[in-house]
């Protein structure tokens, strides 16, 4: 268990970051959940995490590329429980474009939400944890922070930043023993958004449901299955643990082996 600590996860609406909100409120922890989606939908998952857990449950809608609206979540968070203990920047915004096609536009949303907003939101929470002597930061990363694939360039971009970010980070507080920041680098992960491009590749290919969830995984190398959101939730509770203050500035795959095996079957 974790408990009392006051945690904020950003796009949390659904998929990891919802699953992150859950496990966090499970281990004892008030939530700022943030993220966008249909508002009865976000009120109902946010009551079920808060009345299945006994957490307190609160949600902000700030849009992350905003700046004075990120500052605001920091300061709700902070109104509301007192502190921000743990941040978890999972929110993510993905285009799918080649360099030369690639809208700058798009380019600088992409970087506001993947990279700025988790870099501002840090340097807000990180006076408090000092503060206190106690805090943790997990950053997403991805696989696509450890190599490319091709149409991604604002995802691998933001992705390898993150494990620059995360490392900085550990850097400058590497002398305050109980604060950490660290980033996970998940294969791929069964959410809504997995989904979604299961269904795209389904429709492009005249593939079955079932054969373009197997056609999906074969082609990124994933050979031995989805990871399941809550696994991915459970490393970030993990790593929230007072047991893991010795672990910061660390890039941790949880990939089944993806990342360790990109050669295998490459040939001699
Ligand atoms: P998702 O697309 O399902 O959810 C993204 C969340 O971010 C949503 O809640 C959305 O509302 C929120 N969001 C988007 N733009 C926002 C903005 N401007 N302001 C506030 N919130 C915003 O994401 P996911 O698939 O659950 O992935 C979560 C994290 O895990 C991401 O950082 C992603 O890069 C990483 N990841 C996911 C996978 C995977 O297979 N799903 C694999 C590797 C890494």
């Amino acid at each position: 268990m974790i408990e009392s600590r006051n945690a904020i996860v950003t796009g949390s609406t659904r998929g990891i970051g919802e699953a992150i909100a859950r496990a966090l409120a499970t281990d004892g922890c008030n939530v700022m959940m943030n993220g966008f989606g249909d508002a009865d939908e976000i009120e109902r998952k946010r009551a079920s995490i808060e009345a299945d857990t006994g957490a307190t449950v609160k949600f902000h809608g700030a849009d992350l590329s905003d700046e004075n609206q990120l500052d605001d979540l920091t300061s709700s968070a902070v109104d509301a429980f007192g502190s921000v203990d743990i941040l978890v920047n999972n929110a993510v915004i993905r285009y799918f474009h080649d360099i030369e096609n690639f809208d700058r536009k798009d380019w600088n949303h992409a970087l506001a939400v993947n990279v700025t907003a988790p870099f501002l939101l840090s340097q807000n929470v990180l006076p408090g944890m000092r503060a206190q002597g106690w805090g943790r930061i997990v950053n997403f990363s991805s696989v696509l922070g450890l190599a490319a694939r091709s149409g991604r360039a604002d995802y691998v971009t933001s992705k390898t930043a993150m494990l620059g970010l995360t490392r900085a980070v550990a850097a400058e507080t590497r002398s305050e023993k109980n604060i950490t920041c660290n980033a996970l680098c998940p294969g791929s992960v069964l959410t809504p958004n997995t989904e979604m491009k299961i269904a795209e590749l389904a429709d492009e290919t005249g593939l079955s449901a079932d054969e373009a969830k197997d056609e999906y995984l074969r082609r990124r190398g994933q050979t031995t299955g989805y990871i399941e959101p809550a696994r991915v939730a459970g490393l970030v509770t993990f790593l929230c643990q007072d047991a893991a203050s010795d672990i910061t500035g660390a890039a941790i795959p949880i990939d089944r082996g993806r990342s360790a095996t990109w050669l295998d079957g490459a040939g001699e």
